[in-house]
């Protein structure tokens, strides 16, 4: 059996009439940007996630870098960020001119929360990533900002409906930054992404800056940029909103299946944090036995993938914060041991049941 590390078709074909119709609907209308698909999504997604407002742009990163912007960061400025995020969350900073202050993550891959010690005159935000899909514990971080008024910002690129308490990722901060690329939870049929806010002001500049500054056509009250969602994308991410929830508990029974059956003592399984939940975006291992469990599972036609193999501190284009290893030993480290094992909507059982059985017969 063959295992492909995701199939992004699968989910596709779950739904294909419903896409099919949709797309066409589309086609015929004669709106493909910032027409009634986007204004519907936005509202949509806004009641989904909980929040007043989402609007639309053309990527995760846009909804990173044009919010720190539009909070008023820049060059001088301090953003805490995890030292084992994936790097477009470091470069919603550096794109700014800011500077990252990176921070090691706790057993859960997340952010620490305790993050006191990082604060200085400078620090204009805390950027944290619910990694992997699985949300970060917010109480600590949501009072540590309003006691330093400090902003806090939420990448949920990863987390689409991932709660702490209950309540949904997105809506801690002041800005919730999401992508829609293929992969994601919620993911369209090319390159999209959102912001979500309760404040009315910003959500109002992100709709300026995301087109050219302007408002009303030809007045630009500002200098902003093209980053539009298209009326296809929202009309896609539409269908498959009404189903993120089905899709959600698919794959939670699919993580808890090999959770239940998986018993290797050659490698850690993921877990959760107590108040947490996880929509298993990635279902990440770990294990000093990192290339011997990659080649075993290659040679049954077993795909896998790391997230992430350098962390941003030691990539080559960030040369010029000066860090080096040894800086950020966890995050290093993990970057030597994780490993993301294949689990997709619309995986089959035999699928399923094939990586178990191969998992819990690893040895050395
Ligand atoms: C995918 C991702 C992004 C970037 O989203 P794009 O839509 O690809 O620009 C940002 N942060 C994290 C954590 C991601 O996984």
């Amino acid at each position: 059996m063959e295992l492909k590390s995701n199939v992004l078709d699968r989910q596709y074909f779950m739904y294909q009439e419903e896409y099919e119709k949709k797309a066409l609907e589309v086609l015929r209308s004669g709106y493909y940007i910032m027409g009634p698909e986007v204004k519907s999504f936005e509202e949509e997604f806004a009641t989904y996630v909980g929040t007043k407002h989402c609007v639309g742009l053309a990527s995760g990163l846009d909804a990173l870098w044009i919010g720190l912007k539009l909070l008023g960061i820049g060059v001088g400025d301090e953003v805490i960020v995890q030292a084992n995020t994936y790097i477009a969350t470091v470069m919603g900073i550096t794109m700014n001119g800011a500077t990252p202050i990176f921070v090691e993550p706790n057993h859960f891959h997340n952010m620490d929360d305790d993050l006191e010690y990082f604060i200085t005159p400078k620090t204009k935000a805390i950027l944290v990533t619910h990694l992997y899909g699985q949300a970060t514990k917010m109480d600590k971080m949501v009072a540590l900002c309003k006691r330093h008024n400090i902003f806090l910002v939420e990448d949920c690129a990863q987390a689409h409906g991932a709660t702490y308490k209950g309540q949904q990722v997105g809506t801690f901060g002041v800005l919730g930054c999401f992508s829609f690329y293929p992969s994601k939870n919620l993911g369209c049929f090319g390159d999209g992404g959102a912001i979500t806010t309760n404040d009315d002001q910003l959500a109002d500049a992100f709709k300026a800056y995301r087109n050219y500054g302007s408002k009303v056509r030809y007045y630009n009250e500002m200098i902003g940029t093209n980053s539009r969602l298209d009326e296809l994308q929202a009309g896609l991410l539409r269908v498959k909103l009404t189903h993120l929830n089905e899709l959600t508990n698919e794959r939670v029974i699919l993580a808890n299946k090999v959770l239940k059956a998986v018993n290797n003592p050659l490698f850690e399984l993921p877990e959760v944090d107590k108040d947490c939940s996880t929509v298993w975006h990635l279902f990440v291992v770990k294990t000093d036995y990192r290339a011997e469990l990659m080649s075993y599972l290659e040679s049954c036609g077993i795909q896998t993938l790391i997230h992430y193999p350098v962390p941003p501190h030691l990539q080559k284009g960030y040369d010029y914060l000066n860090h080096k290893v040894g800086d950020f030993p966890i995050s290093e480290k993990l970057a030597n041991q994780v490993l993301t094992l294949p689990l997709y909507n619309g995986m089959t059982e035999d699928e399923v049941n094939y990586l178990i059985d191969k998992l819990n017969a690893f040895k050395l």
